[in-house]
């Protein structure tokens, strides 16, 4: 089975095929339906398996489907600022037939509805631009969880938390789940299903 039977749409599936994938990977065809049903999830998932497209197909599916407003709607966390900047070119890939979407990285001057950042450079953001709010995110992603945490986020995590609307979806993906971690995602998580390879 392929990527058509998670009907996506038409503008989704074209930038699946314009990457050349023709099934999906085993996480995303576990990851996937899920996500698209709105469903919280924890993927425990390592680089390689395909864990990006995981997320990022769903999220340009959604940020699609609902009329645009203003505000951010889409926020993915990474440990690393090369990540980020990684995720944020495949988003533009994958997203090439998708509506114009801002996404932004680091630089967030104008109303992106995507921001790919680390935690410590969303945090300054935050604290440096007044009229920047989280609230209308829908959709929340911690990239590479374990390393977040391992990278002494933890504190920061937790604010970005306490500044997001409860109304939302969020996604962890890690390779491993250390206790604090498994502690996090219960505090951050509605009901989340935990989807191991
Ligand atoms: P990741 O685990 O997200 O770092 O992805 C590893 C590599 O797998 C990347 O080069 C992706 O472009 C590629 N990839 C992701 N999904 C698929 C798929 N369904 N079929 C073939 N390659 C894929």
């Amino acid at each position: 089975c392929g990527f058509e039977s998670l009907n996506l749409s038409p503008n989704v599936y074209r930038g699946i095929k314009r990457k050349g994938y023709r099934v999906p990977t085993p996480i995303q065809r576990k990851t996937m339906p899920l996500i698209l049903a709105g469903i919280d999830v924890v993927a425990m998932a390592r680089t390689g398996s395909g864990k990006t497209a995981a997320f990022l197909l769903p999220m340009l599916e959604k940020l699609q489907q609902h009329l645009p407003q203003s505000g951010v709607r889409a926020l993915i966390l990474s440990p690393t600022r090369d990540l980020a900047f990684q995720t944020l070119k495949f988003t533009k890939e994958l997203g090439r037939f998708t509506d114009r979407m801002e996404s932004q990285f680091e630089d967030l001057a104008q109303n992106p509805d995507i921001i790919i950042a680390t935690p410590g450079r969303l945090m300054h953001h935050l604290s440096e631009i007044d009229d920047m709010s989280l609230k209308t995110v829908e959709y929340v992603v911690f990239d590479e969880a374990d390393s977040l945490f391992g990278m002494g986020f933890a504190e920061q995590l937790h604010k970005i938390l306490t500044q997001l609307s409860e109304n939302r979806q969020t996604l962890l993906f890690s390779a491993t789940l250390p206790s604090a971690l498994a502690e996090f995602a219960k505090a951050g998580l509605r009901d989340p299903q935990l989807v191991r390879l």
